[in-house]
This record gives structure tokens, C-alpha cells and sequence, in this order.
């Protein structure tokens, strides 16, 4: 039971690690906005509207990152929050003890939650390239021996 506790604090304590960094990186995109438009002020025929709307997209994206973090930190409390008055319940509540609200069935955080970015000033991020389909002249296995020095499976980056 304590070693249980222990790990949860571990997550929770990593959680929060990861918070931090990226209000960090809130506090640094912040600092490049205002240094951005100062530039503009400076100068009016530069104009930093794309580059400013980038950084405010990505701001936008972390604050929902640390959103799903603070709700994993919960969970690992035994937690959950009402989406409605943003009290917090315990995880096995149906509806909101406060308000009455019901809880939504999903009660699993789907992994892949996070929105794709939408700046369009930063280039687009390499994306895993989708295994192709195999070859049709795939060798048959006649040649138990000679195993390949080095397969190249390694599409994740
Ligand atoms: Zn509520």
C-alpha cells in the first residue's frame, strides 16, 4: 500500500514537473511576443501579426496540455473535476455532489487528446511516416542463417 502511494506520488510529483516546463515555455513565448511587437512599434513597416498569432496558437495548446496534466494529477488523487463548477469530486462519482451535474462516460483520457497545432508560421513538424504496405516481392523465408545486419524499423522518431 505505501509503495502504492509512493508511485502515485512519483507521477504526481512528475506531473508537475512537467507543468512547470511548460509554463516556462508559456512565460517564454510571452516574452517573445512583447519583444516582437516592441520591434513593431519601433519599426511599422515590420509587420510580426503571423508571428505573434504562432506563438498565441501554441500558448493556446500548452495551456490544454497542463489542463490534461492537472486532471491526471487528480486522478492519481483519486480525483476528477466538474466540468460544470469545477469542484472537485471523487473519481467514482456519477454526478457532481455539488451541482449535480452528471459526469461524462469517458472515463478514460484518451491518449492522443491534444489537438494538432494550427500555427501557420512554424513549419510543419516531421510526422512518422505510415509504414507502407510490404512489398509484394517479399523474400520467402528459405534463408534462416543470413538475418539482415541492421533492419531499419525505426520510422519513430
Ligand atoms: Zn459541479
Amino acid at each position: 500500500m505505501a509503495l502504492f502511494q509512493d508511485q502515485k506520488g512519483k507521477n504526481i510529483i512528475n506531473y508537475q514537473k512537467m507543468i512547470n516546463e511548460k509554463k516556462d515555455t508559456i512565460r517564454k513565448y510571452y516574452d517573445e511576443i512583447g519583444h516582437l511587437y516592441y520591434g513593431q512599434y519601433k519599426d511599422m513597416n515590420i509587420d510580426v501579426t503571423k508571428d505573434i498569432n504562432a506563438r498565441c496558437e501554441s500558448i493556446s495548446n500548452i495551456y490544454k496540455d497542463i489542463e490534461e496534466l492537472n486532471i491526471k494529477i487528480l486522478r492519481e488523487k483519486g480525483l476528477k473535476k466538474c466540468a460544470i463548477c469545477s469542484t472537485e469530486n471523487q473519481l467514482a462519482n456519477a454526478f457532481c455532489f455539488k451541482c449535480g451535474a452528471r459526469f461524462a462516460d469517458d472515463d478514460a483520457i484518451p491518449a492522443d487528446v491534444i489537438a494538432p497545432p494550427n500555427a501557420c508560421a512554424t513549419p510543419p513538424s516531421e510526422k512518422p511516416a505510415v509504414p507502407a504496405e510490404p512489398a509484394p516481392e517479399a523474400p520467402a523465408a528459405v534463408e534462416p542463417a543470413a538475418a539482415g545486419p541492421e533492419a531499419k524499423s525505426e520510422d519513430e522518431i
